[in-house]
């Protein structure tokens, strides 16, 4: 899947990137954040001539990874070009697509960019913001699934339902908004017993060294699964024993004697 953010410069773009990364990661998403900044920094300094390279490295990037893994694309994605560019990538490869578009207020924006030293001018982000294609506005296909306002708390348990399987639940109080940091919690929780079973499955079933892939897969396979459960309430040790029994009813299909 390719996930495509939109959104004004120190609008929180990389920030936001970085944690839904970790999101996905948790529940057993192989993920990768590219952005053209990425190539940018290769180069001394910025020349205006260098853009198109960048521009087509970056999506080079991107098609690799898209072969592989969900790809989050961190850019500003400005103009309606560049989103169907890359919407045109995810077609290629037969691969859905979603558009996140991170907004906040001008102030929000100009001051966080200042505090950030104003790597782009804030002159130059004013301008951008009046001028501003909104995904969306004009074109259907430019329609993002979920808007985002960065200057109030992000609900990254909607953020993923929505990427995953376009249900669209939102919190709208303090009952679901306690509701969803239970369900953070809990797939950290998920996260570390797995890995920790993982740990002493590897150790007590003499697990093969060239094996250890197989059962990490399984690890994968086994939260993938757990995805589209209703994850309130988790009994640690049940999901132990869950998971130690779905290693051992697995693991002999992969792993030949
Ligand atoms: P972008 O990638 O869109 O240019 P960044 O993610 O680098 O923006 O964020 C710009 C600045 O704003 C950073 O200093 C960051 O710490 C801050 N920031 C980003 N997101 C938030 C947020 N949700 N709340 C408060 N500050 C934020
Ligand atoms: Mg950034």
């Amino acid at each position: 899947m390719l996930i495509i953010l939109v959104g004004l410069p120190s609008v929180g773009k990389s920030t936001f990137a970085r944690r839904l990364s970790k999101e996905l990661y948790l529940r057993g998403v192989d993920n990768v954040v590219i952005g053209s900044d990425v190539i940018r920094e290769c180069f001394p300094v910025w020349k205006r001539e260098y853009e198109s390279y960048i521009r087509e490295a970056t999506y080079q990037l991107i098609d690799r990874a898209l072969r592989e893994f969900y790809v989050i694309v961190d850019d500003t994605n400005y103009y309606n070009s560049k989103r169907r560019d890359l919407i045109n990538i995810a077609k290629r490869r037969n691969k859905d697509y979603r558009i996140i578009y991170l907004k906040a207020p001008l102030e929000v924006i100009l001051e966080r960019n200042k505090r950030r030293g104003e790597k782009v001018p804030n002159e130059l982000i004013v301008e951008m913001y009046r001028k501003f294609d909104e995904p969306g506005k004009r074109y259907t296909w430019d329609k993002p699934e979920i808007v985002i306002d960065t200057s109030k708390e992000i609900d990254f348990n909607r953020v993923i339902d929505t990427i995953l399987n376009r249900s669209t639940r939102k919190s709208r109080n303090e009952k679901d908004r306690g509701e969803n940091d239970l369900r953070s919690k809990t797939w950290n929780r998920i996260d570390k017993i797995t890995r920790e079973v993982v740990g002493e499955y590897i150790r007590s079933r003499s697990i093969d060294k060239k094996d250890i892939k197989v059962i990490l897969e399984l690890r994968k396979k086994f939260l993938k699964n757990l995805r589209s459960k209703d994850l309130e309430e988790i009994d640690e040790e049940e999901l132990k024993k869950d998971f130690k029994r779905f290693l051992d009813n697995n693991k002999t299909i992969y792993i030949k004697k």
